[in-house]
């Protein structure tokens, strides 16, 4: 018993001595973040003036004006520097790290720089370097791992090349959200993702991601939109089955259930009977 409380009270020494760590990470500058990514490269110039229109008619369309308004206040406003990384996405993916770095948001970047990256955690952008690299070593082999290099080979090849892992865009809700573009499109992730970075973003096009917001859709359809139902409970003789999933258009949480079927019996006993409903079966038949 004593070795165990020893181990546990290591375990937490552990615990605070890496929270410690982690939050000293974010006292360091960036010039001396020792990784080879750098804040520069989660910033992407025309994605931030496409996402930020306010931003852009302030201080034009400059790449050095941009990444100024990034670094001394659009970081810290929570805006969004590039499809590599979304801080309140990763905010909301990962509160292990916001009960250590609260609403400091230049920590975040820190962290998904140093660390993040490195144990694969996804960015919450629509576009996760980290997958990518993993799904396409042979991209990795020409231009190595630097967030900003995957992203560019990302928009200039392996989109027209049908290389879409690690594209986090909704593409079924943008599509339903935007008849013409569904009309346009049809369902090719890639052709929508490609208008909504250029286009769909600067026009206020929602749907990019599942959001409470497009909820007048699936209550004006009367139904919410599930791509993948995970099964609970399987329906029986007696119980209904019920499955759980995400609406692609509004994030809520569905419950899909589905009614006894009256012949799924059960008979863990092995006494011919099933367990439910006491149903004569003969599965068991003996001799
Ligand atoms: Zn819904
Ligand atoms: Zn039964």
């Amino acid at each position: 018993m004593k070795g165990y409380g020893y181990r546990r009270m290591k375990v937490r020494f552990m615990k605070r001595f890496l929270a410690a760590v982690l939050a000293g990470s974010m006292v360091l500058s960036t010039g001396m973040m020792a990784s080879a990514a750098e804040l520069s490269d989660l910033f992407d110039a025309s994605y931030y003036a496409q996402m930020n229109p306010d931003v852009a008619a302030a201080v034009g369309n400059d790449e050095a004006a941009l990444y100024q308004h990034f670094v001394t206040s659009g970081m810290a406003e929570g805006r969004s520097a590039s499809a590599m990384f979304d801080v309140e996405q990763y905010k909301k993916k990962y509160p292990d790290l916001v009960r250590i770095f609260k609403n400091n948001t230049a920590a975040y970047y820190n962290h998904y720089l140093n660390n993040g990256m490195a144990e694969g955690r996804d960015g919450g952008g629509f576009f996760d370097p980290t997958a990518y690299a993993k799904a396409y070593p042979d991209v990795v082999a020409a231009l190595g791992n630097n967030p900003k290099a995957l992203y560019q080979h990302f928009m200039t090849a392996g989109l027209a090349e049908g290389r879409t892992a690690g594209l986090n865009f909704n593409s079924v809700a943008y599509a339903a959200l935007n008849p013409d573009l569904k009309k346009k499109y049809g369902t090719d992730k890639a052709a929508l993702f490609r208008e909504y970075i250029t286009e769909g973003a600067a026009q206020g096009r929602k749907g990019a991601r599942a959001d409470k917001a497009n909820k007048w859709y699936c209550d004006q359809k009367g139904d919410h939109t599930v791509e993948n139902w995970v099964t609970e409970t399987y329906a029986n003789c007696t119980d209904p089955g019920v499955q759980r999933g995400f609406c692609s258009i509004c994030g809520e949480e569905v419950t899909n259930i589905s009614k006894a079927d009256g012949y799924s019996h059960i008979d863990k006993n092995q006494n011919d009977k099933c367990d439910l409903c006491n149903a004569r079966l003969n599965t068991y038949a003996k001799k």
